[in-house]
């Protein structure tokens, strides 16, 4: 991670804005899981969600395929064939060791990740990672505020 928010440290109950998709601004309370916390966190910062989550538990980064076709001019778009492209990834989960996808909403079973249902899903690699962190499609990963919400979603799986 070389991004400045990634490296802040960020305390429980803070209130802070988050950046998502289309520049919205979501503010969310550190360590809250709550409905503010699942809008941010599925609405442009599910990367730094799924990337805080890696941390803490070593589960693999899974990409949700959820965009059909390559767009022309997509500046992620590497042109590669099939279910690969970075420019298509709509969504980052982690995969639990049991095959099930977590998100800030819950474990959900492979397909069934809320608004991805039936999506192809592919191992995060380091081309994929490169692609969305090289910040002019996606917003910088907020990693530092996600790290908080990780022990709360843990407790919540049980
Ligand atoms: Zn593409």
């Amino acid at each position: 991670m070389t991004n400045a928010a990634a490296a802040a440290p960020a305390d429980t109950d803070s209130k802070m804005t988050l950046i998502g998709t289309a520049w919205r601004r979501f503010e969310v309370t550190t360590g809250r899981l709550d409905d503010a916390a699942r809008a941010a966190f599925t609405n442009g910062q599910c990367h730094a969600f799924a990337l805080a989550m890696h941390e803490v538990t070593g589960w693999p980064t899974t990409a949700l395929i959820t965009i059909d076709f390559c767009l022309e001019g997509d500046p992620m778009c590497t042109g590669v064939e099939g279910d690969e492209c970075p420019c298509r990834i709509g969504h980052i989960v982690v995969t639990r060791p049991d095959g099930a996808h977590v998100d800030i909403t819950g474990a959900h079973a492979p397909g069934t990740v809320p608004s991805c249902e039936n999506v192809p899903a592919l191992k995060m690699t380091e081309t994929h990672w490169k692609a969305i962190h090289a910040g002019r499609v996606w917003r910088d990963a907020d990693v530092a505020a996600a790290r908080t919400f990780v022990g709360p979603l843990l407790a919540l799986l049980g």
